[in-house]
């Protein structure tokens, strides 16, 4: 029997694994069953988010009822942890001789959980075999021309688009149904995964049938990609996919994304400084990040890029990150940002760049401690980009911003939020200010009168002039010392 164990991979199309254990089941004359292990102690312990979990949840109840129109039974078990998936196989090979096929996953826990099914099934004669599929490019196949990972992301991307350019992108279509329903396990004395609404329905907003998923990507590559570059860092106007959450989990593959804006851009890729371009970019350093998580293996145990920034006395200061967590920082658009994250589980790009630039820089507090929060809201959580992402703004990872430049969190305001829409929306506190108070409503004693009806507003909890003397002078000490 072919077992497809779905993990980051919560979808039909383009989904290598589940094509090749149909094949190979075909081949065989062999069952193919699908497989869904929750294990949702794992999912605490590595700090996934609520509503990412009721994401998944949602979706899986979606690729279900897509599988059964293939033929194909998904079985959705509970195990409290990664060493309990273990325990899945080794009860199901006491029936059945067993192919496993599976996604690679690249973080540590997963990769010693492989390890661990591997051994077992490799005992009782059976094996696991990995598809390499989170990226168009695999980990490793992009280098420099000693064989070693890029450290900085221009040459990588050339390189990619080079590759991209030869190979092109090929999507594989959805299986054909198979002819007979087929692979009910037998029971296995283990627990289902409820994938009944449990009260958390967080994710309700994100569609999770694969039509609309796809109808999602199609109109972002129709009716927003060309505008992309102009609009993308503005975060009171909707003009980036929201793809994230599905790549996050695979219920949409980087080759979809990459062939619908080859198909929509219409004019190969000859796109320069187009919308698409840049979209494209944005999908490579995704790439970069894991092929980055590969070759640095130390970047899974949250140690930083640039080993000697681990020397940074970071503050510890519990209500100064109190009050970055819930917004109330006193800087309107920081505050803005992280109430968006805490109340929608997204945060958009530009602004996960000023709270974490503002985490490390203006509260000189551990990168590592926003990384967690981050990771603990986002519906699109993801080791990688995340730890990337925080890195890059504490100037601590590969191709980071340099230590010396720092954000100033009111001129950010003024230039990406320029009429103040999206603080309004976020910070009620703020919403009778104009266009040029609320950026900085501590300003002046005339401006306070202007905010006597929002004494609830913080006072901010820090200088920003000030922060920034002190976090040049932590960095100075550790690259001193190099
Ligand atoms: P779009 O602008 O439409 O971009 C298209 C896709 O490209 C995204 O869906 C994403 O898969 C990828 N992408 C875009 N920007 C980046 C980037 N900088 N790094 C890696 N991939 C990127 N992205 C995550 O997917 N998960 C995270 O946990 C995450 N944490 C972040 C933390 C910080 C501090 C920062 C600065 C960035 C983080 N990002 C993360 C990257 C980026 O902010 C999100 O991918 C993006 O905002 C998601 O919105 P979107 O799907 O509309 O993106």
């Amino acid at each position: 029997m072919n077992i497809i164990w779905f993990r980051n991979d919560l979808r039909l199309y383009d989904n290598k694994v589940l094509c090749s254990a149909i094949a190979d089941a075909q081949q065989r004359n062999a069952a193919v069953v699908g497989l869904f292990i929750a294990t949702p102690d794992t999912w605490q312990q590595h700090n996934m988010a609520a509503i990412k979990q009721d994401f998944i949840r949602r979706r899986v109840v979606c690729l279900k009822q897509e599988l059964a129109q293939l033929n194909i039974v998904l079985h959705t078990l509970e195990g409290t942890d990664y060493a309990a998936t273990c325990d899945v196989f080794a009860q199901v090979q006491q029936h059945y001789k067993i192919k496993v096929f599976v996604q690679t996953d690249y973080e540590l826990d997963e990769r010693l959980r492989d390890h661990k099914v591997t051994a077992c099934l490799e005992s009782a004669g059976n094996e696991l075999i990995s598809f390499d599929s989170q990226c168009i490019m695999p980990p490793g196949s992009i280098c420099t021309q000693q064989q070693t990972m890029y450290k900085v992301f221009t040459p990588f991307k050339r390189n990619w688009l080079s590759r991209l350019a030869e190979q092109g992108v090929q999507c594989l279509p959805k299986p054909k149904t198979l002819n007979v329903a087929n692979g009910q396990l037998v029971d296995l004395h283990l627990t289902a995964y409820s994938t009944m609404q449990n009260g958390d329905n967080s994710s309700i907003k994100w569609p999770v049938e694969q039509n609309e998923i796809i109808d999602q990507l199609r109109d972002f590559c129709q009716h927003k990609v060309a505008d992309y570059e102009k609009k993308r860092d503005f975060p009171a106007i909707s003009a980036t996919s929201k793809l994230a959450a599905y790549l996050a989990i695979g219920a949409i593959s980087a080759g979809q994304c990459v062939a619908r804006l080859q198909l929509e851009a219409n004019d190969t890729w000859s796109l320069a400084k187009t919308g698409a371009e840049v979209w494209l970019s944005e999908l490579i350093w995704r790439e970069f990040y894991k092929h980055i998580l590969v070759a640095y293996p130390d970047l899974i145990k949250h140690h930083a890029f640039q080993t000697e920034t681990d020397n940074i006395r970071w503050s510890q200061d519990q209500t100064l990150f109190n009050a970055w967590c819930s917004g109330n920082t006193g800087y309107p658009l920081v505050d803005a940002a992280m109430r968006q994250l805490n109340q929608t589980g997204w945060m958009h790009n530009r602004l996960r760049m000023i709270t974490a630039s503002f985490l490390v820089k203006d509260l000189q507090l551990d990168w590592r401690l926003g990384e967690r929060y981050f990771m603990s809201k986002l519906i699109d959580g993801d080791f990688s980009a995340n730890n990337g992402g925080w890195q890059w703004a504490a100037s601590t990872g590969t191709d980071a911003v340099p230590y010396f430049r720092i954000f100033n969190p009111i001129t950010q305001s003024e230039r990406f939020d320029p009429k103040g829409d999206f603080i309004r929306l976020y910070v009620p506190e703020l919403a009778s200010l104009d266009a040029k108070a609320i950026h900085w409503p501590h300003k002046n004693t005339q401006l306070s009168t202007a905010i006597s009806d929002i004494k609830s507003y913080a006072a901010p909890i820090v200088d920003h002039a000030q922060a920034r003397k002190i976090t040049l002078a932590l960095f100075a000490e550790v690259k001193k010392t190099d």
